[in-house]
């Protein structure tokens, strides 16, 4: 069969891709095509740097989307149905809406796919798709396929090289998709493994594309001390508690450990208590940053607006501990609530779901109705910490420059700046929700 694996493209402005390149590759594609038996041709399109060929003969297409992009993907799946190709969704936002999902599709997968994908494929050959396929087991991280990296062009990405060494999470903060989707139970690659498939990387820079790399820190530290013989330099994604470790924060920095992307949330206890991530301490927090910048590790801090206890003073303050913090970068988020999460269970029961429309959940939309402010509030004080934050004088004050990596921090801030720009152009044209018209229709 021949086989086509296809990511779907942004079409928002914030987190769509440079003209032909894009940051990261899909990862959970050419892991896909990895489980791909070899009799089977399998290719994998990033929409996002290579136009679809809607003319050619597939066998299968397959298409994962989360929730922003399935709009796009059930457009894509449409197309090549209509032309008698059978096509199977994945992913994060299938996984949640299987029953939606399916009305553009002939099979869906729900959940991980490194067990089910090789018997949909022997379905499939036999003319015995199925229209569900579950993965009740969670996926035993040993001996993991490597990922066919060869089957997409390095050029067309800025961090072509990227690796998952853990998957689910402890926690269940009410927001996040991330326990729903891999569960609760924190898995880990054999460290040994993860050091082969690193070796075999071409790139000066790595990105673990884990949701907590220090999830469990005895783990972290072995990783890190198995890979600081490696010279590798490497950004990933953890919790502040990096911080309240000496030994783990030093293993991390010795090991390449140039950023962190940390989810911070909210400057509220309140808040972080209620959306049941009180683990983070704001009183905390700053002390907590200063010693992360001590061992020359950057921060992307990622903050929510629109909790429950915000009100319109939440963007100056927040914006001006970012600044006053010194961090690399920030990414400010409005609160969303995708499905299958708790709080979107809360505010259906509230009432305060104010748009369904799947292509507006890019976390930089209003789609509820926020307790404390209007929508409009919401959005403008949104956009205006973007643009406070990212101001030439703002950059200039966090970034100076003498720090450590000041030219590709520069041209990482200066990228974000443009980008939320053409939003800021795109969303003038847009009208936001109206409180009464989406109550009414929901
Ligand atoms: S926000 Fe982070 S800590 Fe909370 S559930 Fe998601 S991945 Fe886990």
């Amino acid at each position: 069969m021949k086989i086509a694996l296809i990511a779907p493209a942004w079409e928002d402005p914030l987190w769509k891709s440079e003209k032909e390149k894009s940051i990261f590759p899909p990862l959970n594609l050419i892991t896909l095509a990895a489980l791909t038996p070899p009799e089977h041709e399998v290719i994998v399109i990033d929409e996002s740097v290579t136009d679809i060929d809607w003319e050619e003969k597939y066998d299968l297409v397959g298409i994962s989307a989360m929730t922003a992009l399935a709009p796009r993907a059930y457009t894509i799946a449409d197309a090549f149905r209509s032309r008698g190709i059978p096509v199977v969704l994945g992913g994060m936002h299938p996984s949640t809406l299987p029953d939606e999902a399916k009305m553009h599709a002939d099979a869906v997968v729900i959940g991980e796919a490194e067990i089910t994908w090789p018997l949909l494929l022997e379905d499939l050959s036999r003319g015995e798709l199925k229209p569900f396929y579950r993965q009740e087991k969670i996926t035993p991280l040993r001996n993991m396929a490597v990922a066919r990296r060869d089957l997409l062009d390095r050029g067309r990405y800025l961090v072509p090289d990227t690796l998952q060494t853990t998957r689910g999470c402890p926690h269940s903060c009410s927001f996040c998709t991330v326990s729903q989707f891999f569960g609760r139970r924190f898995r880990f690659r054999p460290v040994e493994e993860v050091v082969n498939e690193v070796k075999t990387l071409e790139g000066e820079v790595i990105a673990f594309v884990d949701d907590n790399l220090i999830g469990n820190p005895s783990y972290a530290k072995r990783l890190f001390k198995a890979l600081a013989p490696l010279k590798i330099k490497w950004f990933s994604q953890g919790s502040l508690n990096i911080a309240r470790d000496e030994d783990l924060l030093r293993l991390a920095a010795e090991s390449g450990c140039i950023g962190l992307f940390i989810g911070f949330e909210s400057l509220s206890p309140d808040n972080l208590a209620a959306v049941g991530k009180s683990f983070n301490k704001v009183e905390e927090y700053s002390a907590a940053i200063k010693r992360i910048h001590d061992h020359g590790i950057a921060i992307e801090g990622a903050f929510i607006f629109g909790f429950d206890e915000d009100d319109e003073s939440i963007f100056e303050r927040t914006v001006k501990f970012a600044q006053e913090n010194r961090l690399e970068a920030a990414q400010f988020g409005i609160l969303t609530p995708f499905p299958g999460t708790p709080l979107r269970q809360k505010l259906e029961k509230e009432h305060r779901i104010l748009s369904n429309d799947w292509s507006e959940y890019t976390i930089n939309k209003v789609v509820f109705e926020p307790k404390r402010m209007s929508p409009k509030t919401l959005q403008e004080g949104f956009n205006w910490a973007w643009q406070e934050f990212y101001s030439l004088s703002s950059i200039s004050r966090r970034l100076g420059l003498v720090k450590k990596h000041a030219a590709i921090l520069w041209a990482l801030n200066l990228n974000i700046r443009k980008r939320f720009q053409h939003f800021l152009d795109r969303l003038s044209n847009l009208t936001l929700p109206s409180p009464s018209l989406a109550k009414q229709s929901s």
